[in-house]
């Protein structure tokens, strides 16, 4: 038989959030892409400008990826992290990795001012759209700095 039951999930598995975001089948904020990275503004933020970064391949766990798409990720995140700051009044960039709610890898971004910031127990944000498509139009300005 040409599949087997290992390759059975494989075969069926739906594409993760952050893929339908990629293919532009759902909407994002979005701040940069190249061919193979991905940002976007989180949409529960924990501070203006809470963006999140992907590999647009589909791997569930970040340190599953391989050394060079990894280090390209964390590569892109720091453009994308100068850039933000360049946008956000913040002390610094403070980076997160959680990936327990989406199974497909991505760092998170958030402007910091203190520890607590830092902290995803905090109530999230509600920023009108109008506002989101600002702020992520100003850090994909900036983020052209970075190329
Ligand atoms: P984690 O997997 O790191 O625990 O959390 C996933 C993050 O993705 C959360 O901060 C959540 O707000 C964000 N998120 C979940 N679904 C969407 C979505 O459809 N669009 C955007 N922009 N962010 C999302």
């Amino acid at each position: 038989m040409w599949w087997s039951l290992k390759s059975f999930p494989l075969l069926f598995r739906m594409s993760s959030i952050f893929s339908k975001i990629v293919k532009g089948e759902i909407p994002s904020y979005k701040i940069a892409e190249t061919n193979d990275y991905y940002a976007f503004l989180d949409i529960n933020p924990l501070a203006k400008g809470h963006t999140l970064v992907i590999p647009k391949k589909e791997v569930d766990y970040l340190f599953d990826l391989k050394d060079d798409e990894y280090a390209g990720l964390q590569l892109f995140a720091k453009k994308v992290a100068l850039a933000i700051k360049e946008v956000i009044p913040c002390t610094r960039i403070g980076v997160a990795v959680i990936g327990l709610e989406v199974p497909h890898a991505h760092i998170h971004l958030v402007p910091i001012n203190g520890m607590g910031d830092l902290n995803f127990a905090n109530p999230k944000l509600i920023i009108d759209a109008a506002e989101m498509k600002l702020i992520s139009e100003n850090i994909a300005k900036a983020f052209q700095n970075y190329l």
